[in-house]
């Protein structure tokens, strides 16, 4: 049971059916392969299941990579605007929630359905539950032998994503891949994702599950500006998610509470104004009262502010503009938005995703070491990549 085609996608996730559609538009015969039961199951689950499609404001300084030139072809060429043309094209609606990020109205299920019908169009054929065993390269293409059938092609796409999310389908096959075939593997680990405290902070946030705030968080020269989320276990929401990207175990990882005011200035006007009242009541009126009275517990001296002297106001002013958080680790894949590290871009061409030392083999999306931050980023940068190699295979 040999299958002929000019291309063979495996993953059928954002980039693969991307890619997909592009070849088939151009008259190529694809076949796309999953090993999971249904395509597209992260995008699916994006964005509270509105999925976070796109970024209007995706330049190349929103991701990370070893090589930072290397996602700039790609995005310029295919950009939010011309994803966007599809959106429309599709009557799905749509609305900018912040900073540029563009969501569903309705149902990230139609982004899915978008392309899918794309595909169905461009005479693109869709398998599940079909995963690959081997692959081959010889003089006259690609063989690979799948749970159905062997498939005899000319060029194979990798966008089998990355790690994050394993009861998603996701898995290494990427990266196995890229190895035998001589590529390097940078190293991998969780982005986008909520951190674990250590010790004593620990156990001094725990009962503080559910406290939110907006905060700037900083760590290794980034600084992200957005709500903070206490959890049980550490701490969330977009800021945090943010950082983690840029955040290793043992990096310095400092929170500005009081983002919109200058903390100094702030304390020395409740000294005037306000000096009867506990430092505890004036900062519950700015930040929560549950963190602000932990806060006064542990760390700041509790007592009316008209006797907080210029060095207590400094120092007090310093841990609320610029706390120290111990984190200890991050949640890990499980909870991950996405996977930083993967397949080393600079075997790669940044035009076509080819690999250079194998004709005929691409790697698109996640898969590559090309990581975007929160925000439609790494949906552009599927659609993207996906475009560059559909229109080179
Ligand atoms: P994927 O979309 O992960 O697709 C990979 C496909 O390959 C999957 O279908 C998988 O089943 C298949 N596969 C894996 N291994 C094999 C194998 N061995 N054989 C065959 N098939 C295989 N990004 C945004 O821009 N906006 C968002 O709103 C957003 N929300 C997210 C929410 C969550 C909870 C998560 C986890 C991620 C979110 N992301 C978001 C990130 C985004 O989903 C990914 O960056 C993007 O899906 C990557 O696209 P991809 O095609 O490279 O990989």
């Amino acid at each position: 049971n040999t299958i002929r085609c000019d291309v063979l996608v495996i993953g059928a996730g954002a980039a693969g059916l991307m890619c997909a559609l592009t070849a088939g538009q151009r008259g190529r015969r694809v076949q796309v392969i999953d090993h999971a039961n249904k395509v597209g199951k992260k995008i699916l689950m994006s964005g509270g299941g509105r999925c976070n499609f796109t970024n209007t404001g995706t330049t190349a300084g929103n991701f990370l990579s070893a090589n930072p030139h290397f996602c700039k072809s790609a995005l310029a060429r295919y950009t939010p605007a011309d994803f966007i043309e599809m959106v429309e094209r599709h009557r799905i609606a749509y609305h900018e929630k912040e900073l540029g990020q563009l969501f569903c109205d309705i149902s990230s299920k139609q982004i899915v359905r978008m392309l899918l019908d794309e595909c169905d169009a461009a005479g693109v054929q869709i398998r599940t539950d079909c995963g690959v065993q081997d692959i081959e390269r010889g003089s006259d293409g690609f063989r690979v032998q799948t749970a159905q059938g062997l498939f005899h092609c000319a060029s194979v796409v990798i966008a089998t994503g990355g790690l994050s999310i394993p009861s998603m389908g996701a898995s290494g096959f990427g990266y196995e891949v890229a190895r035998r075939f001589g590529h390097e593997v940078l190293p991998t680990r969780a982005g986008l994702v909520p951190l674990t405290l250590s010790g004593r902070h620990q156990e001094r946030f725990a009962e503080l599950s559910g406290v939110g705030l907006p905060i700037e968080a900083r760590c290794n020269g980034q600084r992200f500006r957005n709500f903070m989320l206490l959890t049980h276990r550490g701490v969330s929401g977009p800021a945090i998610l943010q950082i983690s990207s840029f955040w290793q175990p043992g990096d310095d990882l400092r929170l500005d509470l009081l983002p919109d005011r200058d903390a100094e200035q702030w304390l020395r006007e409740m000294k005037r104004e306000r000096g009867a009242a506990e430092l505890r009541t004036v900062l519950s009126e700015v930040i929560p009262r549950r963190l602000s009275l932990r806060l006064c517990e542990h760390w700041l001296a509790d007592k009316p502010v008209r006797q907080l002297d210029e060095r207590e106001i400094k120092a007090t002013a310093a841990l609320l503009a610029d706390f120290p958080l111990v984190a200890s680790g991050t949640e890990g894949y499980r909870t991950a938005e996405v996977t930083l590290g993967g397949v080393d871009t600079r075997k790669v061409s940044s035009s076509t995703m080819e690999s250079q030392l194998v004709p005929g083999l691409h790697f698109i999306g996640e898969v590559l070491d090309v990581t975007g931050w929160l925000g439609g980023y790494n949906f552009q940068w599927a659609w993207a990549s996906g475009a560059a190699a559909g229109n080179a295979v």
